[in-house]
C-alpha cells in the first residue's frame, strides 16, 4: 500500500517552505559537473517526489496485475486502484463524468487521438482547423497532417511581439469554415497564459469545439474543465511531478461518444468475430491494450502531493520566482527577452546578443545549471521571432531564490566567456 509521505502545508505563506519540500525530491541533492545541481528545466519535465517514486515500487511490491482482466484478488485490486485514480484525476480537473478521463501516453498522444478521430468523422475538403503561432509541434503536426489528408486548411492565429496572441482578426478567422480550434493554454517557449476562456466562448458561439493543450498549465494553474467549458483538454503526467509515459485526455462525453475508436485491439472491444467487432463504452473505447497502471497510480500520488501544497500557492510562489529572475536578468546588459506578456507563467526565454543559445546552455551545464536551449519544439514560432532558438529557464515550487542567484551568476559568466 502507498507509504505515507510528508508535505508541509503553508497556505498562510506566500513563499514556499522549500527546505522541507526539497527533501522530498531525491534527484535535487546531487552534484553535476562538480557543482550542486540547479534544475531549471521544469517545462521540459519536472522532478519526482519520493512519494511518487514509492507509489511505483509499492504497486509492483503489492498488487501488480493486469487491470480490467483477471477475476483474481490482485487483478481486482489493481483495477480498483486504477479506477480510483481516474476519479482523482476527474476531481482534479473537475470533469463532470469519470468516463470523460482517458488515459494516454501523454499530451502528444491525446492530441493525435482527437486530431485523427475528429478528422475522420468531421473534417472535409474546404474545411479549416484553427491553431495558433505559438503551438508546440505536438499541436501543429497532427492537425497539419489531417488537413493534408482531407484537403482542409490549417489556419493560424498570429502572435504579437510581446508574445501575446494577436486576436484582432479572431472573428474573421473563426468564420472561415473552422471545424475545431486547437490551442495551447500556456506557451512552453514564451510562458504566455492565453485567454482561453474568451476563445472558447467565441468559438462556441459559432458551434466550434475547442481542444486545449494543457501540457504547460496543469501543474501551474487550477484547471476546471466545466468552468472553462472546453471540449477536449490534454496533458502529460511527467510535467506535473509524475512519471513519463502517462497522460490524460479529457473530452466531453457528447464529443467522445461521437468520435470513432483511435486504436484497435484488446480492452477497447465488446465482442469480436472474424467478420465484425463491436466496441466498448467510454473510457475503454479509447484505452487499447494493457494500461500503464503504475504510471496512473503515480499520477494520482503526484496530484495529491500538489494538492497538499495547494495549486494557488504553487502559482503564487512560482510567480515570485519569475519576477525575481526577470528583475535580476534585466540588470545584465545585452539580454533579449522572448515573451513579455503580462499574463505569464514561470518560464524565462532569452538570448544574449550575438551569442548562440546552445553555447550559453553548455556553459551553464558546466556550472551544474540545467536549462533548455534550442527551438523548444516550436520551429514555426522561432521563424516568426527570427531566431534559431532561446535559452529557457523554467521554475517549479522546489526552486529557490538562491538557485536563481546561481543561475544569474552563470549567465554573467557565459556572457563574459562568449562575447
Ligand atoms: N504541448 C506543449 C505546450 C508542450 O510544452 C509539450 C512538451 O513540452 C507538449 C505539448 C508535448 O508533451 P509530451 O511530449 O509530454 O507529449
Amino acid at each position: 500500500m502507498p507509504r505515507p509521505y510528508n508535505v508541509i502545508f503553508f497556505s498562510y505563506l506566500c513563499t514556499m517552505n522549500t527546505t522541507s519540500i526539497r527533501k522530498d525530491f531525491p534527484v535535487l541533492h546531487q552534484s553535476v559537473n562538480g557543482r550542486p545541481l540547479v534544475y531549471l528545466d521544469n517545462t521540459a519535465t519536472t522532478q519526482k517526489p519520493q512519494a511518487v517514486i514509492d507509489r511505483i515500487s509499492d504497486y509492483y511490491e503489492t498488487i501488480n496485475s493486469n487491470a480490467h482482466r483477471g477475476t483474481h484478488t490482485l487483478g481486482r485490486m489493481a483495477t480498483e486502484a486504477l479506477e480510483s485514480a481516474r476519479t482523482t484525476v476527474q476531481k482534479f480537473i473537475n470533469a463532470k463524468e469519470q468516463h470523460e478521463i482517458i488515459f494516454t501516453k501523454g499530451t502528444t498522444e491525446g492530441i493525435n487521438l482527437v486530431a485523427q478521430t475528429f478528422a475522420q468523422q468531421f473534417l472535409n475538403e474546404g474545411d479549416s482547423v484553427l491553431i495558433s503561432a505559438m503551438e508546440h509541434h505536438a499541436n501543429i503536426v497532427p492537425w497539419q497532417q489531417m488537413c493534408k489528408q482531407k484537403k482542409a486548411n490549417l489556419l493560424v492565429i498570429p502572435v504579437l511581439e510581446n508574445g501575446e496572441l494577436d486576436l484582432s482578426e479572431i472573428d474573421n478567422l473563426l468564420s472561415q469554415n473552422v471545424k475545431i480550434l486547437a490551442i495551447t493554454h500556456i506557451s512552453n517557449v514564451l510562458g504566455t497564459i492565453n485567454p482561453i476562456e474568451v476563445l472558447i466562448e467565441k468559438a462556441h458561439k459559432k458551434n466550434i469545439p475547442v481542444l486545449i493543450d494543457a501540457a504547460q498549465s496543469v501543474a501551474h494553474e487550477v484547471i476546471d474543465v466545466q468552468k472553462l467549458d472546453c471540449d477536449f483538454l490534454a496533458f502529460s503526467a511527467h510535467k506535473m511531478y509524475a512519471p513519463m509515459g502517462i497522460g490524460v485526455l479529457y473530452g466531453k462525453s457528447e464529443w467522445l461518444n461521437k468520435l470513432p475508436p483511435y486504436q484497435f485491439g484488446g480492452e477497447m472491444i465488446l465482442e469480436v468475430r472474424f467478420e465484425e467487432s463491436t466496441f466498448n463504452e467510454l473510457p475503454f473505447k479509447f484505452e487499447t491494450g494493457t494500461p500503464n497502471v503504475d504510471g496512473i497510480l503515480a499520477l494520482e500520488t503526484a496530484i495529491q502531493y500538489m494538492q497538499k501544497i495547494g495549486l494557488k500557492e504553487i502559482a503564487k510562489y512560482e510567480n515570485e520566482l519569475l519576477t525575481y529572475a526577470t528583475e535580476k536578468l534585466s540588470e545584465i546588459d545585452d539580454i533579449i527577452f522572448h515573451g513579455t506578456s503580462k499574463q505569464k507563467t514561470a518560464v524565462l526565454s532569452f538570448n544574449i546578443k550575438n551569442v548562440h543559445n546552445s553555447d550559453v546552455g553548455a556553459i551553464l551545464d558546466q556550472l551544474g545549471i540545467a536549462v533548455r536551449t534550442g527551438n523548444h519544439c516550436a520551429q514555426p514560432l522561432m521563424e516568426i521571432l527570427g531566431i534559431p532558438g532561446t535559452v529557457r529557464a523554467s521554475f517549479a515550487f522546489y526552486n529557490t531564490k538562491e538557485e536563481i542567484d546561481v543561475f544569474i551568476e552563470g549567465v554573467k559568466t557565459a556572457k563574459k566567456m562568449l562575447m
